[in-house]
């Protein structure tokens, strides 16, 4: 944990707001103790719901480094990553995460997602958002997947 990063995460957000009149989040994405990028919240701006600050940072190291991968990265951020941003720091191999401002310290700005990790916990067929199985192939008996498998063989 590298304090000068979560103040420049705080930093970030705190201009995102002054500046540029958007949400209060920032981000600072390290690599081997470098900055290898930044981002804060552009939902107001692009109407893009997905563009947190943590979303934004890993979309800017990733297409700058031609690899989806972020193996090893540290993520530094304002307030506490909300569920949509843990999940795509796992599926990067990000290591560890800090935040500045918990959900606790949200709630009373309505900035906490604590309420989607709450739902998320429970198991999927408790969920308000209603999932269902329907297993189902193309129309030529082939599934997406069994197409992927056979196109990447191809290739290798
Ligand atoms: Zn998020």
């Amino acid at each position: 944990m590298n304090k000068d990063y979560l103040r420049m995460a705080v930093g970030l957000a705190r201009n995102n707001v002054v500046e540029r009149g958007g949400r209060p989040f920032g981000a600072v994405l390290v690599k081997d103790g470098q900055v290898l990028a930044t981002g804060v919240n552009e939902i107001l701006a692009t109407h893009d719901p997905s563009t947190h600050a943590e979303m934004q940072a890993i979309r800017a190291a990733t297409a700058a480094q031609q690899n989806p991968r972020l193996d090893g990265c540290e993520m530094y951020a304002s307030g506490q990553p909300c569920p949509m941003c843990l999940s795509l720091m796992h599926m990067v191999g990000i290591k560890a995460a800090y935040f500045a401002a918990s959900n606790a310290d949200g709630e009373p700005y309505g900035l906490s997602t604590a309420r989607i990790y709450a739902e998320m916990a429970k198991p999927i067929e408790q969920q308000s958002l209603r999932m269902s199985y329907q297993p189902l192939k193309g129309e030529d008996g082939e599934s997406p997947y069994e197409a992927w498998q056979r196109v990447s063989q191809k290739k290798g």
